[in-house]
């Protein structure tokens, strides 16, 4: 059975396999985060392709996209990071405000 991932910020959906840290088909690995990983259909290595999490503020789920969300420590949205900028560093905020302006 599938299931879907829906990324709340640019509508992105796809498939995905497996939801967590450690997924079952890849050894060795251990994930930053939860995360919505698919396996990669054109590995024959067992790849893995990630492709997003939820955001660790108002919990929707988001792409891995720089669009739509940032890693800092944990997983946040775009929109999330903006309300609340000025808790990231200069660096963050700088991306954040790139984005802005396009
Ligand atoms: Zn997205
Ligand atoms: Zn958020």
């Amino acid at each position: 059975m599938s299931k879907e991932f829906i990324c709340s910020s640019c509508n992105f959906k796809t498939q995905y396999h497996y939801f967590g840290k450690k997924p079952p088909f890849v050894k060795s690995l251990v994930m930053m985060e939860d995360a919505y990983i698919m396996k990669d259909p054109f590995s024959s290595e067992g790849g893995i392709i990630p492709l997003g999490s939820h955001c660790t503020i108002c919990g929707k789920s988001v792409c891995l996209s720089l669009e739509c969300s940032i890693f800092y420590t944990k997983r946040f949205c775009v929109h999330c990071v903006k309300e609340n900028i000025s808790e990231f560093p200069l660096e963050i905020q700088t991306e954040v405000m790139k984005k802005k302006n396009k």
